[in-house]
């Protein structure tokens, strides 16, 4: 492709609308356009990025034994009820957009496919003899996602190649699970990314087991913890951990203290010379359930920990049905405003205890008979321990009053031990590891470009989708799903791959493989070198760009490392001596080669690059 004929535009600053490096560069490149929040066109540049990264991720999916497909975007509503996620996808967490057609009849543009991939087996797949079966498509889905941001990152409609396995058991799930684990690190591997695949929330689903695939950046959303013998790798909200040892209470006798301006753990155990790991910390939530009922929670932990919202939000959701409802919706620190709504009385907060009573909470307004309760907030606070705070004696607590502290404090005397004890904790770097104490969790961040996960037979049971057995019997399909961000992976490319002059790609996923820049077009001997190599190089397979532009040198060439082409000819100078002088992008390093070894010389570097 030539420049002079290419939508080409650049820009010299960065866009005031990208905060992360990987954002601006895509845009002042010319690889994105902006249309509406989280929505971009892909301009010819990225289009071909993503194709290469697309044909990588087909080429290894069809590898695993794996078929592709494309399925529709427009969903109907019916399907989504059958599974029961229309009412949370489109209303409680929003991420469905919608729509009524011409007929009244509600459709869904898909965000994920489960619904209709189960109702393809369910009407397709009859007996064991279908399977295992793996289906997969590079598609573009649509999530109305609250905060849209970092360009490709977090799109609001972004491709994605989705895969959804079908098995006889868990065994056969497993054996495709493992192999969409190989697929994977063979995807990431081929486009050249540094990676690490980390143990994952399964949310509520449950499914014995989810993994996703980090490319490993300073700018990515998650937190990873791991070990450094590579035994372990987690998401942080999903890590386990040893806490630290505790450190014994110093208090003896069960009394009430003053302790005023104590609202923190810090200074309260400053002031009372205690270890924050003596102390139990109470902290109150608020939980939304689909059901519209609200539950206020308290959890009580061990002072040096926190509480980890992702497993807390898991064990609530195993809680729903006792508030009426299948699922969470919302799970909040209640706000003052929020307060206000619910208590009786202002909360003694910073102070309180485990067995803060529930006259806290307004009682429901008192209704004519016959008449339903208004009042969606259970009457009694829901009471959990993690674990951490479970063992503590003698321990610094809150005395729900403002000001005072009780210490000296034990279960089973002055509080009751709730009786629901969860593992809520948050795991952080510099915790011990399980597997061996000897390891400590150490931290990355990372950008989760895919997520694999054993599904199990949810949808297959909620849509009926069965297959008959060997014996006879009917049986529900045992499911699993395979999500690559294909548009999010290619960011991400940029966001680990980058220098002060613009991108540098890996050789297999760059647009181009190589450029072919004119110093000067006033310069016939320039030129005709250069249409000379130019067509050479294309012959050879090797994708190149001409800068036939009639721009200064200087533009060209901050151009060209602005885009991020791996290799960069110039017909300069060195024409003279029959040679030209080639750059690598990611180094810098400058050659001369003769003419006559252009072609040669890049196919082995380039070979290189791409098996390396
Ligand atoms: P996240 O936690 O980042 O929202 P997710 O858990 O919702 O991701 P999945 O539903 O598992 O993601 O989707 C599979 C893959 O699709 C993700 O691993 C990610 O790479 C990509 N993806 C998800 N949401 C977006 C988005 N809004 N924009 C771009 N890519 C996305
Ligand atoms: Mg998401």
């Amino acid at each position: 492709m030539r420049l002079s004929q290419m939508l080409f535009v650049t820009l010299r600053e960065d866009p005031a609308e990208a905060e992360i490096p990987s954002h601006k560069l895509l845009l002042r490149a010319g690889y994105i356009r902006r249309i509406a929040g989280g929505v971009y066109a892909y301009l010819p540049l990225m289009w071909r990025v993503l194709q290469k990264v697309s044909q990588i991720v087909r080429e290894e999916m069809n590898a695993a034994g794996a078929q592709e497909c494309l399925l529709p975007q427009l969903q109907p509503a019916e399907l989504w009820r059958e599974s029961g996620r229309w009412d949370t996808y489109t209303k409680a967490e929003g991420i469905m957009f919608s729509l009524v057609d011409r007929q009244q009849r509600e459709m869904g543009l898909g965000p994920t496919h489960e619904e209709v991939i189960t109702t393809i087996a369910r009407d397709m797949i009859r007996s064991y003899r279908q399977l295992p079966l793996n289906l997969y498509q590079i598609q573009t889905k649509f999530r109305d996602e609250i905060r849209p941001r970092f360009g490709l990152m977090r799109g609001r409609e972004f491709i994605m190649k989705d895969a959804y396995s079908f098995d006889a058991d868990e065994a056969g799930l497993k054996r495709q699970y493992d192999k969409m684990h190989t697929a994977y690190c063979n995807i990431l591997k081929r486009c050249g990314l540094a990676f690490r695949a980390v143990d994952a929330d399964s949310g509520a689903i449950g499914g014995s087991g989810s993994q996703e695939f980090m490319v490993l950046a300073e700018a990515g959303e998650d937190e990873v913890l791991y070990t450094e013998d590579g035994k372990y790798s987690a998401n942080v909200e999903k890590a386990v951990s040893l806490p630290p040892d505790v450190e014994a209470s110093p208090f003896t006798a069960y009394k009430k203290v003053d302790t005023p301006g104590t609202e923190t753990i810090a200074k309260i155990a400053q002031l009372l010379k205690c270890s924050p790991t003596a102390i139990v910390k109470n902290v109150l939530y608020q939980a939304v359930f689909d059901s519209g009922r609200i539950a206020l929670v308290l959890v009580s932990i061990r002072g040096d920990q926190d509480v980890n919202e992702v497993k807390l939000q898991n064990e609530l959701t195993k809680l729903a049905d006792q508030y009426g409802g299948k699922t969470l919706l919302s799970l909040t620190v209640p706000d003052a405003a929020a307060q206000e709504k619910w208590a009786a009385k202002p909360l003694p907060l910073g102070y309180i205890a485990p067995n803060l009573e529930d006259s806290y909470i307004k009682p429901p307004k008192p209704m004519p008979a016959g008449a339903i309760a208004v009042n969606p907030v259970a009457p009694k606070f829901l009471r959990l321990a993690d674990k951490t705070a479970v063992d503590l004696k003698h321990f610094v607590t809150g005395s729900n009053e403002a000001g005072y502290h009780v210490v000296g404090a034990n279960w089973g005397k002055e509080f009751e031990l709730p009786k629901l004890v969860v593992d809520v904790r948050k795991a952080i770097a510099g915790d011990r590891a399980l597997h061996d104490s000897t390891q400590t969790l150490k931290t990355a961040r990372g950008i989760e470009i895919g997520h694999i996960f054993q599904l199990g037979t949810k949808y297959s049971q909620a849509l009926g989708a069965t297959y008959t057995n060997e014996q006879g019997e009917e049986k529900p399909l045992v499911m699993g799903c395979y999500g690559v961000g294909v548009s999010r992976l290619a960011q991400a490319a940029v966001e680990q791959s980058y220098d002060k002059d613009g991108i540098v790609w890996t050789a297999a996923i760059a647009p181009y493989q190589a450029i072919v820049v004119i110093p000067d077009i006033a310069k016939a001997e320039q030129v005709e070198a250069a249409e000379k190599l130019y067509a050479e190089l294309n012959a050879a397979g090797i994708e190149t760009l001409l800068d036939d532009r009639n721009e200064r040198a200087g533009v060209k060439f901050k151009d060209a490392e602005l885009i991020g082409i791996p290799y960069r000819v110039v017909t300069g100078r060195s024409l003279q001596q029959g040679k030209v002088e080639v750059v690598k992008r990611a180094t810098k390093e400058s050659q001369d080669v003769p003419l006559q070894d252009v072609v040669p010389t890049l196919t082995q570097w380039l070979s290189a690059a791409v098996n390396a």
